[in-house]
């Protein structure tokens, strides 16, 4: 019998069981993959996601991955350029693009150097019920044989298809659907400082520079296009790299070195993340689409918040569904006003007036850039831009 079993293994899952095994709590962390594996996903981990790897002590496994950091952020909006550095969070400026076969990597490891049990190659097939209450999962490892084990609260960071969030039917609220698809592969021989953003009439893209030397460069397209986007990948890839002429002869002078990767599947929604015996963090209990890439500092986040409200509930200081459900309002509060930023921007559509107004005014404006690059990164609270824009 565990105290905790996390279903999921990657940014999400393997930082729960660590904050949990660190507190002295029986962890058992399950995944269907083995490590290292990639994932379909880019990789920037803003100020407030690097802020945390550091506080867990992880940051110089992740800068020793032959990962540069950077601090520099750039928005191309066509007819003009900003660029800037996101104000400091605990005193971090750095962002870093770890690849997924080392950031997950790493987590895991700290997971398993926590104290917490590893299986992967497990695969959860469904969860187990003691009257009305999840008791813990059922599943089957490479070996076949079916296997269940058994746990106080059963944590589902399963991704976008929680086996966890549907067989409790977790109730999904403001759900958007997908609307934007996205493509990417990586780039030798291409000069980056920092990131970089495009932004062009229904296209989206980004130079991403990560681990040996690489560049990653994503490109959206709305969601209604997929199935043209996907009809000729590259052609549409290099013809929208072409909307940015200076970007697109950089780039036509490195070297593409991997396939491409690409997917539709980005939904936004929240779920309701705890009930009796289960929770949800990372994806499986909340997602947005990548434009604003958040996902990996929001996994994070959720880990520690959740990892709070289940010490609370398993110690005996409070009910663990009354510090779930503070949970549940500590995670909606801190995402809300990036989740309608993000699904604003991932509609691929001319920004309205009144923000194609505040970005004009920005020109000129470093300290206001620096802040908006912060709304836009994590490190300046949404709402707080917004509401003081233009007044330095
Ligand atoms: C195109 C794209 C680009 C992105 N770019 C960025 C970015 O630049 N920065 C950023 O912060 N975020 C980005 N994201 C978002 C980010 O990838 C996710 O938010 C993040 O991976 C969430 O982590 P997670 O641990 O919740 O879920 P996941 O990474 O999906 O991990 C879920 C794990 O659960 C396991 N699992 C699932 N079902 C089972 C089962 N039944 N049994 C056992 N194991 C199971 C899977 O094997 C997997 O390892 C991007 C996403 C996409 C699609």
């Amino acid at each position: 019998m565990y105290d905790v079993i996390v279903v999921g293994a990657r940014c999400a899952g393997s930082p729960t069981a660590m904050l949990l095994a660190r507190k002295g709590y029986r962890v058992l962390l399950v995944d269907r993959a083995t490590f290292p594996s990639d994932t379909i996903s880019t990789h920037i981990v803003w100020p407030p996601g690097v802020a945390r790897l550091e506080r867990w002590g992880l940051l110089p496994q992740v800068a020793a991955s032959n990962c540069p950091s950077f601090e520099r952020v750039s928005f191309d909006f066509g007819d003009f350029a900003l660029a800037g550095v996101p104000p400091p969070v605990n005193g971090t400026r750095q962002s870093f693009a770890p690849r997924r076969t080392r950031l997950d990597t790493i987590l895991v490891a700290a997971a398993v150097a926590a104290g917490a049990e590893l299986r992967d190659r497990f695969a959860v097939q469904e969860l187990v019920a003691d009257d009305g209450r999840v008791a813990g999962i059922r599943g089957h490892g490479e070996a076949g044989g079916t296997v269940v084990e058994r746990a106080h609260l059963v944590v589902g960071a399963d991704g976008v298809h929680s086996i966890v969030a549907r067989d409790v039917e977790a109730t999904a609220y403001d759900a958007k659907p997908p609307l934007a698809c996205w493509y990417y592969t990586y780039w030798s021989g291409i000069a980056v400082e920092g990131v970089e953003y495009y932004s062009r009439p229904h296209r989206a893209f980004g130079i991403v520079p990560t681990n040996d030397g690489l560049t990653c460069i994503p490109i959206g397209w709305t969601r209604a296009e997929f199935a043209e986007y996907r009809s000729d990948i590259e052609g549409n890839y290099l013809r929208t790299l072409d909307l940015a002429p200076t970007l697109a002869e950089r780039v036509r002078g490195g070297r593409r070195e991997e396939r491409f990767y690409g997917t539709a599947d980005v939904p936004n929604y929240f779920r309701k993340p705890y009930g009796p015996g289960w929770a949800l963090v990372g994806d499986a209990g909340y997602h947005k689409d990548p434009i604003t890439a958040q996902g990996i500092t929001d996994a994070f986040h959720g880990a520690e918040l959740l990892v709070d409200a289940i010490d609370e509930g398993l110690s005996g200081r409070r009910s663990l569904e009354e510090a779930l459900a503070d949970y549940q309002r500590r995670r909606d509060e801190a995402l809300r006003p990036m989740y309608d930023f993000t699904c604003q921007l991932a509609a691929l559509e001319p920004p309205p007036p009144d923000l194609q107004e505040l970005f004009g005014a920005l020109r000129g404006n470093q300290a206001e850039t620096d802040r908006f690059f912060g709304a836009l990164t994590g490190t300046v609270a949404i709402p707080e831009f917004f509401s003081g824009a233009g007044s330095n």
